[in-house]
């Protein structure tokens, strides 16, 4: 199984690694994030102190979180809101197949939210016969062509303009030349309608807030405004990690997620929501649940160098900065969170055996970690998962024996005068078939160990 997994995913890395039209995509859309980056970075007066001070925020409130939650959960159930508790991700979709069973419906309209993909939620909710709308274009994008996102913050990252064109064209008969504005008027025209038809809006939250006891949109579209509130019922999924201590927290994080996840000074719409609607009250759901979701997470919780990874607040800087990302794409880790976070993080969300190699898919070049807003140590995160990788013994049975002879070899003093035709004739046989076939294979210096020290070459 687990051999199966890293074939696939070897595969996918290579066609993708090596597709001149994924790469010029991903390129050309990274670097006008890059522009935009440098120039939202501008905003701060002291931009390594707000880091700083995010992370110290993350660090209080992850070391609290039974405090918090609870703290949360009591002033947002003292306005009629409803909390609900899942401890992983079959729970959760009971949880939520219950709530629309109750409410009889058969359609429902969802905004962005990697929870949702975590959890796999439309395609359960397709097995129950219920119609799933994503609402945000980029995942509308990519739920027409029966895809998964690309990416945490840029679903349909690896499209460019003429393919999402084609892409309406071939769906719904619009010119095939048709431009972003002209697509976006069509798609508007098109979700209003289902806005006003569905009883249930489904979405995620970036943040949660425990002293008023209110969760937090960010967005750009305005459809997750809509989502919260159209609908007569409102459900929130969150990760237990999204917890702020308080309301004040969000001066620090609003502007660093922004920046760093798309280059903007403030997302356009930051909606917090406080209760379902009260009686003086003529906008907002009726009813509100928040479902908050563990999968995994206390697993992180309880160890105390994973525990910082929860400190994340899915911006998507360490995937746009990851030259292992920029270069296999997002599909290829087959994982609702790619990228360096995600090599850290999916090992412990899901099955350990079958994410394991996510964390091999890394140079260790630390662009991660200098690129995270939270400051968090992601490329010794990794290695961490490597360690333990290794302590469960999952490492391939080449791999291993390779490692058992590397250090065997490397040992013996006398192999270093080894002549270089044995040197070749060793490493052809060996090590040329892991190399690869582009790349290279490195000359052996002519000359033995002994006979270079004597020169005073090495
Ligand atoms: S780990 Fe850091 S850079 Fe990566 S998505 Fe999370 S907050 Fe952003």
């Amino acid at each position: 199984m687990q051999q199966d997994i890293l074939s696939t995913f070897l595969n996918q890395a290579d066609q993708k690694a090596f597709s001149r039209r994924h790469r010029q995509t991903i390129q050309f859309n990274i670097s006008r994030y890059d522009e935009k980056v440098a120039i939202g970075k501008q905003q701060f007066a002291d931009l390594e102190k707000a880091r700083q001070l995010a992370k110290n925020i993350k660090w209080q409130a992850i070391e609290n979180l039974p405090t918090l939650l609870l703290e949360f959960e009591r002033n947002f159930t003292a306005r009629g809101g409803k909390v609900l508790w899942a401890e992983d991700a079959a729970q959760a979709r009971i949880l939520i197949k219950n709530i629309l069973i109750e409410q009889k419906t058969d359609l429902v309209v969802k905004s962005k939210s990697m929870i949702t993909e975590e959890i796999e939620l439309n395609d359960f909710l397709a097995e129950q016969d219920i119609e799933v709308l994503e609402t945000d274009l980029g995942e509308y994008i990519v739920q027409l062509r029966n895809e998964t996102p690309y990416h945490i913050i840029t679903p349909a990252m690896h499209l460019n303009k003429a393919d999402v064109a084609e892409l309406f064209h071939q769906k719904f008969a619009t010119p095939a030349d048709a431009t972003p504005a002209q697509i976006m008027a069509f798609v508007r025209q098109q979700m209003r309608a289902k806005f006003a038809q569905a009883q249930v809006g489904i979405t995620g939250a970036n943040f949660i807030i425990a002293d008023t006891g209110s969760i937090l949109i960010t967005e750009n579209e305005g459809n997750a405004r809509l989502t919260s509130t159209l609908p007569p019922v409102h459900i929130a999924l969150v990760g237990i990690e999204k917890v702020l201590p308080s309301v004040q927290d969000l001066d620090v994080f609003l502007p660093l997620l922004s920046t760093y996840g798309t280059g903007q000074q403030l997302t356009v719409y930051n909606t917090l929501i406080s209760a379902p609607q009260q009686k003086n009250e003529k906008d907002g759901a009726q009813q509100m649940y928040v479902i908050l979701i563990d999968n995994g997470r206390s697993r992180l919780v309880a160890d105390p160098k994973l525990r910082e990874s929860l400190y994340c607040i899915r911006c998507g800087s360490c995937l746009n900065n990851c030259p292992v990302y920029k270069n296999i794409g997002g599909h290829t880790y087959d994982a609702p969170y790619p990228g360096p976070i995600g090599a850290v993080l999916m090992p412990h969300l899901g099955n350990f055996e079958e994410n394991a190699h996510l964390s091999n898919a890394s140079s260790l070049c630390g662009a991660c970690t200098e690129s995270c807003p939270v400051k968090i140590n992601l490329h010794e995160l990794i290695l961490y998962n490597r360690h333990l990788e290794t302590e469960k013994n999952l490492k391939p049975t080449d791999e291993q024996r390779m490692w058992k002879m590397w250090a065997w070899l490397s040992s013996k003093r006398w192999l270093m005068n080894t002549p270089r035709f044995a040197k070749r004739w060793f490493a052809k046989r060996y090590l040329m078939p892991l190399w690869g076939e582009r790349r290279v294979f490195p000359q052996f210096e002519g000359k033995t160990f002994n006979q270079l020290w004597k020169k005073g070459l090495v």
